[in-house]
């Protein structure tokens, strides 16, 4: 059993929202007091190995020292600055480098507050771009494939997957997008091309409704932790082509090394129009993400009815967050992430693989830092965890999905140890 102090207070349960949660029935919350590499500290001195790196994006894990540094170095100069009419040399570096490591086709960069801004600011990037190009109104709608997360605004809501998204509690409320069967073929496995189907007569019959195709290349993350062929991303690419549609790649999860190269797009030669960035661009430190385009898109935007990108947000590319972005991918180019991933995988296939033998589990993948245990029925979050937390360990699964994707610095004792505890749970099909 947890302690008091582990155990969320009164005063949190009573007032405090937590994601996803009700206000009358809570699930538990752990009190974390400080962090530390891979460790979060409880409030009762107990540690926790983090499998989650805070949902993506604490890639260099907690209190990194050159991260720190950058922060304090930043801070000491200027924390924020508006920048409608300013610029600071942050914001400049930050994007060159970013340009470096980004596919060679993105030339502008909308620097935005969180993943699902950087969604919506995409989403309005291709809707300017479609009306500008074809001159009409209609050509607004989105399409995209099942099982997507794209995030939680309204937009971003509306291309995630209608059944594990929230379309259920919206209604008529959410604009109706064009959903296809997300492909069945694997990464690394055998290409059906009957996966291309479904989308390639939606864009035969709509297109002249559709300004984009948004898609999260390879790996499909909250809406069902699914590796997908890159056969698919080349024909969209094809089909978008075709028809005048945007390819929008939200890359806000598989960035930064996640799944074994510096973007998910890597593992293809395919280049989006427009991409999404975010998570892990911080290093986990404060909330930022960024939209990148072709300068066909972007010139489009701006010789359009507007003449301008109509976005604009207060924190756009905030100095603090760009300086700590900076150090973060300076840290990741001088590293050999290539091989720390490649290790990460190794050790994640191996620990992992007993699990699928194990009744309830109907699925084991792992891909780069990335590793799913699918078992057959909704696990019950607040119990997994519970079990998690007596263990040492932390995990947050969703629906049917057990899955880790530990903070780069992991050492191959504490991921050894994740993946065993993982599998220890879920062996015992009372713990969910
Ligand atoms: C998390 C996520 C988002 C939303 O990002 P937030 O920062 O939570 O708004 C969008 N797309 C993908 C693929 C994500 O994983």
């Amino acid at each position: 059993m947890e302690t008091d102090q582990q155990l969320h207070d009164a005063w949190d349960r009573e007032h405090l929202w937590h994601p996803y949660t009700s206000t009358i029935n809570p699930l538990p919350t752990y009190k974390v007091v400080s962090a530390k590499g891979v460790r979060l500290r409880l409030a009762d001195g107990k540690e926790i190995i983090d499998g989650m790196s805070s949902w993506w994006c604490m890639i260099h894990g907690y209190g990194n020292e050159r991260l720190n540094a950058a922060a304090a170095a930043q801070m000491s100069k200027m924390s924020h600055v508006m920048f409608g009419g300013i610029t600071h040399q942050p914001a400049i570096d930050l994007g060159r480098e970013l340009l470096k490591v980004a596919p060679s086709t993105m030339h502008n960069i909308f620097y935005a507050d969180s993943g699902s801004v950087a969604v919506e600011v995409a989403m309005k990037m291709a809707v300017q771009a479609s009306i500008s190009v074809s001159g009409s109104h209609k050509k607004t709608n989105f399409a995209t494939i099942r099982s997507g997360y794209h995030g939680d605004t309204w937009n971003a809501m509306s291309v995630c997957d209608p059944v594990t998204g929230m379309h259920g509690a919206f209604g008529s409320a959410l604009p109706i997008r064009f959903f296809v069967p997300q492909p069945k073929s694997r990464f690394g496995g055998e290409w059906d091309d009957s996966d291309i189907e479904p989308l390639r007569k939606l864009l035969a019959q709509k297109s002249d409704e559709i300004a984009a195709l948004i898609l999260e290349p390879v790996v499909q993350g909250a809406g069902g932790m699914w590796f997908y062929h890159t056969e698919y991303l080349r024909q969209a690419r094809e089909l978008c082509d075709r028809y005048g549609i945007l390819l929008i790649f939200d890359e806000i999860a598989t960035g930064f090394w996640r799944t074994g190269r510096f973007f998910a797009t890597e593992h293809t030669d395919v280049q989006p129009d427009i991409m999404c960035i975010g998570k892990g661009l911080t290093a986990g430190y404060l909330t930022m993400s960024a939209v990148l385009t072709t300068q066909a898109v972007a010139d489009t935007i701006s010789n359009g009815e507007a003449g301008v990108l109509m976005h604009g947000p207060t924190f756009m590319a905030n100095p603090l967050s760009c300086a700590i972005a900076l150090e973060s991918i300076k840290m990741l180019t001088e590293k050999p992430m290539g091989q720390i991933v490649r290790d990460i995988e190794e050790t994640m296939r191996v620990e992992l693989a007993p699990a699928s033998s194990l009744p309830g589990v109907s699925d084991v993948r792992v891909l780069g830092s990335i590793g799913v245990v699918e078992v057959s029925r909704s696990v019950d979050v607040g119990k997994f965890q519970r079990e998690c937390v007596r263990r040492g360990v932390w995990i947050r699964p969703f629906g049917r999905n057990v899955y880790i994707m530990p903070p780069y610095v992991i050492s191959r004792e504490d991921l050894v140890f994740l993946c065993r505890q993982l599998i220890e749970i879920v062996s015992d099909e009372a713990n969910y």
